[in-house]
């Protein structure tokens, strides 16, 4: 068994590594995720200078192409600093790219792939509604009509992030109230979120504050044919495999923070006294090292693991939650002894520590719950659905 990284890998590791310390600090990230009015287009500018988003994509259509190893890669490295800010490559060069490579016809990748991969377009996700992500298809109440040359839609999407920002929004509608099975007749749309009767209106947050999460609402919105993904009725049976390459992609993230979060742990107990001695001197404060540690090392071969299993094809849909779970709540906690130990300045403003705790804390509970992770690694075992 080997899951060291090839000398290609490492290659591409270490100058994704030096461009992130040189073009995204850990300082200037937290000044940008601070700044909950603004979006982050000066991070998205340098993502999109540095030939960034064409992560992912095929070069057929002007990317870079690299497979989810490189995508876990650079995720894990640019997390490293900009935490949930992550994001501002990842709705467009990863969920949005992947779903037009996975769902969209030649046509409407050759119309979309080369501007995500120049940085020109930019991605939201519209799933979750007011009445519920979890039980996101029970909650929708977003719907879609058939009208002459396209679908006339109408509803309302919940913590669509970056939407105030968007030029689309990959949308998840409910096109057919007469089906025996909630999973079907459901119809995945790209909307031009500039379109009329769309509203996106900004919902101030505990964490990842520059993202934008917004409410979003659509009144009478005009969706052409030709801005349809894939067969419509049939979203779900789509957007089903592309569930794996999600948990990786959060898994990625939540090492990078701990990487980032072990790094500044480190430098601070080095060279804070008390007691005359340097804190990093007590047995405690050592053994809060060692967890986080330990929680790195656990994370990143769980991580390593589902991601080779993926890049080779083979199931890994328990694994994929696994480490979703693992990765989530080793990522809060590692942020939480971090403030510990930095004292009164992990609670401050001025240090990284709070931001890795608060952008951290939401992946919990988003893309899906770690409740509902549980309950799917349950079921698995063969135990009753418990909902
Ligand atoms: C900052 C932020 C950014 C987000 N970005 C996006 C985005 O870009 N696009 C998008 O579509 N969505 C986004 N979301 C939404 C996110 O995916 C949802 O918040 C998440 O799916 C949980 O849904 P909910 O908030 O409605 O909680 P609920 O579904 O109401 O759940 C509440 C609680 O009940 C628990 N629960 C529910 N059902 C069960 C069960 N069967 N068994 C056990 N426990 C259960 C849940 O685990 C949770 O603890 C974002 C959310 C936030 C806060």
């Amino acid at each position: 068994m080997d899951f060291s990284l090839s000398e290609e890998q490492q290659a591409f590791r270490d100058i994704v590594r030096r461009w992130v310390d040189a073009e995204a600090p850990k300082d200037w990230m937290r000044k940008l995720e601070a700044d909950e009015e603004n979006y982050p287009f000066a991070l998205w500018d340098k993502l999109a200078t540095g030939g960034y988003f064409g992560i992912g994509i095929d070069e057929a259509y002007g990317g870079q192409g690299g497979d989810i190893i490189i995508q876990m890669i650079f995720a894990r490295e640019l997390a490293r600093t900009a935490g949930g800010l992550l994001w501002t490559w990842g709705l467009t060069s990863f969920a949005g790219a992947k779903s037009i490579g996975l769902y969209g016809t030649e046509q409407q990748k050759s119309r979309w792939l080369p501007e995500m991969a120049a940085g020109r377009l930019r991605v939201s996700i519209g799933m979750t509604e007011p009445s519920g992500g979890t039980d996101v298809l029970g909650a929708m109440r977003t719907y879609a009509t058939k009208v002459d040359g396209g679908w006339k839609i109408n509803g309302a999407k919940m913590w669509t992030t970056a939407a105030r920002v968007a030029d689309r929004i990959l949308l998840l509608a409910r096109s057919d109230k007469n089906v025996e099975k909630r999973h079907h007749g459901l119809t995945l749309f790209f909307l031009d979120a500039k379109s009329p009767g769309v509203t996106a209106t900004l919902l101030p947050k505990l964490g990842m504050r520059a993202m934008g999460s917004c409410s979003v609402t659509l009144e009478d919105v005009f969706v052409p044919d030709n801005d349809v993904l894939g067969e419509p009725g049939r979203a779900w049976y789509m957007m089903l495999p592309t569930l794996n390459n999600e948990r990786i992609m959060v898994g990625a993230q939540c090492l990078g923070a701990i990487d980032g979060v072990l790094e500044d742990a480190l430098d601070y107990v080095k060279q804070r006294h008390a007691f005359g001695k340097p804190i990093g001197q007590f047995q405690i404060i050592q053994h809060y090292i060692a967890d986080i540690a330990t929680w790195q090392q656990q994370t990143e071969l769980l991580l390593y693991y589902v991601a080779w299993l993926q890049s080779l094809g083979r199931e890994c849909g328990v694994q994929a939650n696994m480490l979703k779970m693992v990765a989530t709540e080793n990522a809060v906690k590692a942020a939480d002894l971090g403030i510990q130990m930095l004292g009164g300045m992990g609670y401050s403003a001025e240090t990284d520590m709070q931001r890795y705790w608060r952008d951290h804390r939401i992946l919990r509970m988003t893309p899906i719950s770690n409740e509902m992770v549980r309950n799917t690694i349950a079921e698995s075992f063969g135990l009753p659905r418990s909902f």
